[in-house]
């Protein structure tokens, strides 16, 4: 049974990255206003996520690390959303079937926290008390050390880090109530580090770079498409001014962090039909819509979505990326 569920595991985390993405949307959503996350070696030695969210009861300890062990979902209702979710209690179990997982965390008003360590879906011994400032740290050590070919072609790709330093910059400027930072471990300065409470600008300039920023032009859009659904967009577009060799898209749809291929493609075509000489783009977008328009590819690990009017709201979002781009070169 091990074998299997590690198989399976191994589906759910591919790579570091991914564990990184997991741990920091457990974070999200337990209203952390502080991320931080310490790498070591790719992630394949540590990935470290340490949060000030409202932490873990100790009742829940015990079967934190089991598959389908979600707080998340309480009403039925919820089952509609746990495909734009995806897998719903499977991240933190996956872990512990791939890799050594220790959580430290304290809830509201008590006065010590509590360390447990988990293996193959299980709490090894009890949860030993332990001192903790508010929050919780979950702790993946040495991922994928009984999965010794994904250890072998990780090793021989070029480490994860960069992919990491990327996902948080673009949860950092699209959250910009909650401070992220990421590190090596040991290194004294963070690769990201914004501060909470910036404006959306101050956090993209944080991150990208002052050069990024000032070439950046803000567009909303709020509409009713098909259905009545209420549709709305508020991003960042570069102008042409802005230098780059790749085009740079992140997109957050109902706050959850997606790619959209189609979208990304239409936005390039106006970009290109609109400023021939211009350098691929920068985009920043938020986009607000039903939840039960959005639809998640059924695999673990892919970001990919599509939407249910996609081209009601490409077209509406190529239209005004387009006007804004041609009244900002006048
Ligand atoms: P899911 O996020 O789909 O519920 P996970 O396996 O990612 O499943 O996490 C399992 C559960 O562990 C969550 O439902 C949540 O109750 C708890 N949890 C995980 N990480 C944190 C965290 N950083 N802060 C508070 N609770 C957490
Ligand atoms: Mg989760």
């Amino acid at each position: 049974e091990c074998v299997v569920n590690r198989i399976a595991a191994g589906e759910v985390i591919q790579r570091p990255v991914s564990a990184v993405k997991e741990l920091i949307e457990n974070s999200l959503d337990a209203d952390s206003t502080s991320i931080s996350v310490v790498v070591k070696d790719g992630g394949l030695k540590l990935i470290q996520v340490s949060d000030d969210g409202h932490g873990i009861c100790y009742e829940d300890l015990p079967i934190l690390c089991e598959r389908h062990t979600t707080s998340k979902l309480s009403k039925f209702e919820d089952l509609q959303s746990i495909r734009s979710m995806g897998f719903r209690g499977e991240a933190l179990a996956s872990m512990t079937y791939v890799g050594h997982v220790t959580v430290t965390t304290i809830t509201m008003g008590q006065l010590h926290g509590y360390r447990a360590t988990y293996r193959d879906g299980l709490m090894v011994d009890e949860p030993k008390a332990c001192a903790a400032v508010k929050g919780t740290q979950i702790m993946i050590e040495n991922l994928f050390y009984n999965m010794a070919a994904r250890r072998k072609t990780l090793h021989n790709s070029a480490d994860d880090y960069p992919k990491i330093v990327d996902l948080i910059s673009r949860f950092a400027i699209h959250h910009t109530h909650v401070s992220f930072s990421c590190r090596k471990h040991g290194a004294g300065r963070a690769d990201v580090h914004t501060i909470a409470t910036s404006s959306r600008l101050d956090a993209i300039r944080s991150v990208y770079g002052v050069s990024v920023a000032r070439n950046l032009m803000n567009i909303e859009v709020s509409d009713t498409g098909p259905l009545n659904s209420v549709f709305k967009m508020d991003g960042f577009i570069s102008n042409s001014n802005y230098i780059a060799k790749k085009i740079t898209m992140v997109l957050f749809i109902n706050d959850r962090l997606v790619d959209c291929g189609a979208l990304k493609r239409a936005i390039e075509i106006v970009y290109t039909a609109t400023l021939p000489k211009a350098s691929k783009p920068f985009i920043y977008m938020s986009i607000i819509l039903p939840p039960e328009h959005v639809d998640v590819n059924i695999h673990p690990t892919k970001r990919e979505v599509s939407l249910l009017n996609q081209e009601f709201v490409i077209e509406k979002i190529q239209s005004v990326v387009g006007s804004k781009l041609r009244s900002s070169n006048e």
